[in-house]
């Protein structure tokens, strides 16, 4: 195939080793496999990765047999992964019932639940590259290709970069979007036994995350065959910690846990930066986008932003990049801003809590979500997409020309969150 970009793509560099950062180096050797090219997987040992990240989407399945080459079954033990069919809400919405976001179609399709370090590990196995152990101070866009400057070590010049470095440092709202329609900013992370064990280790029954709706916020549960990741996600300006902890205690009580590790207490912003792509350096994993997890959207949107990068620079020609980055970066926004807008919407009917925590995240937060993503603010139309998805499900018949209509996910998702909250 004659893939006009090819030539241009000589020297690139992945800043980072987590989970986006490992996508990268195994996307960029896989897409590039039939040619010769220079590939730097660069990272600062000192700086851990974030180490979450254990709920994924279905694509997922197929890119890591993709790129790793190997059977479903080896990678999902390699990965310590259970297959997970969906998000099972507990006391979420006005209906105070149990329900299932499946993904579709239901009972078919499935993604993994994996351990984070081994999923790493795994696409290292898959990536071709030199390891660079260092610091990287600034990154440049130079006359169409970017300079890599070091600590200690010559900068370097490169084709196409991939800028995996986590949150960012600072958020400004000249540069980002700040996703503040979305009520929670922590996390505590427990690690307990675990309850999927097989002897051979691949576990075949369905399983889904479990999302608890709790009086601070909500709690995560996540089967792996290695153990089971609780996390409890809160706003640390509505609660304070000791009174999330004592609720947590009380959950796993409930959940009849025996004993867990406390693993971390970790900080989140929810935003998108308004310039992910460039044409020559791209933004991709938390260091692009992040919003809380309930419906596992970052290493979902890694793969997105990954796979446009290298698509539109492998088969455009270099001098139309300008152009064609404006383009991807709208599109990438886009998409961010409507998971964004999904994940928002399920605080919009509350919880069974009547707490300070679900008045504020209902009356308070959500109601700001049309400021936030006007589309003069934003320059795209994910508000006007979503709107059009809740219509949809409000009308008496749904045309058969629209069942397969999505914003960000498909109608389907948006038609089983509204059953389930009731709203
Ligand atoms: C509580 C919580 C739960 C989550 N759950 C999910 C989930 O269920 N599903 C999901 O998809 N996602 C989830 N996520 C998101 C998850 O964090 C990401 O999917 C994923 O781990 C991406 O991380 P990353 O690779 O972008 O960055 P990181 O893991 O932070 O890696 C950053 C890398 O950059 C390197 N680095 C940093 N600065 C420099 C520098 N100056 N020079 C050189 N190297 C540098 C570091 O050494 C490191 O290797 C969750 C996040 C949180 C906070």
């Amino acid at each position: 195939m004659i893939q006009p970009g090819r030539h241009s793509l000589n020297r690139i560099a992945v800043i980072g080793r987590g989970t986006a950062g490992s996508l990268a180096a195994a996307s960029v050797t896989h897409q590039l496999a039939d040619g010769e090219y220079e590939l730097h997987h660069i990272y600062d040992s000192r700086i851990p990765v974030i180490g979450v990240g254990e709920g994924s989407w279905p694509s997922l399945v197929q890119e890591l047999a993709q790129l790793t080459n190997l059977p479903h079954e080896k990678i999902q033990r390699q990965i310590k992964g259970t297959r997970k069919y969906g998000v099972a809400f507990e006391g979420w919405g006005q209906r105070n019932r149990k329900f299932i976001h499946y993904f579709t179609p239901q009972q078919v399709s499935y993604a993994y639940h994996l351990a984070a370090d081994l999923l790493a590990e795994l696409l290292h196995e898959s990536a071709n590259a030199t390891h660079i152990d260092a610091k990287v101070l600034n990154i440049a866009k130079v006359d169409g290709s970017a300079r890599i400057d070091f600590e200690g070590r010559e900068s370097e010049s490169y084709d196409l970069v991939f800028d995996a470095r986590g949150f960012p440092k600072e958020l400004t709202s000249e540069q980002n979007i700040n996703i503040s329609f979305i009520p929670t900013n922590t996390a505590v992370i427990r690690r307990c036994p675990a309850s999927m064990q097989t002897e051979d280790g691949l576990v075949l029954q369905h399983t889904y995350t479990r999302a608890v709706a709790r009086p601070h916020g909500w709690v995560f549960v996540i089967p792996l065959t290695a153990h089971t990741s609780y996390g409890y996600i809160f706003n640390r300006e509505v609660s304070d910690l000791e009174a999330v902890e004592a609720d947590f205690d009380k959950l796993l009580e409930t959940d009849e846990v025996p004993e867990f590790e406390q693993r971390a207490v970790i900080q989140f912003p929810n935003f998108v930066h308004r310039q992910l792509f460039d044409g020559v350096v791209a933004r991709i994993g938390n260091a692009a986008a992040f919003m809380e997890p309930l419906e596992a959207t970052a290493i979902v949107s890694a793969q997105l932003q990954i796979g446009m990068v290298l698509h539109i620079r492998l088969n455009r020609a270099l001098e139309h990049i300008d152009r064609d980055a404006t383009v991807v970066n709208r599109f990438l926004v886009n998409t961010i801003l409507r998971y964004g807008l999904f994940v928002g919407w399920h605080y919009s009917c509350g919880s069974t809590y009547k707490s300070e925590f679900w008045d504020f995240a209902r009356k308070h937060v959500w109601p700001k979500h049309r400021t936030v993503a006007d589309p003069k603010q934003v320059d795209c139309n994910a508000l006007t997409k979503f709107d059009e998805m809740l219509n949809l499900l409000k009308s008496p018949v749904i045309d058969k020309a629209d069942w397969h209509k999505m914003c960000a996910v498909p109608l389907t998702s948006y038609a089983q969150i509204s059953q389930g909250l009731g709203c």
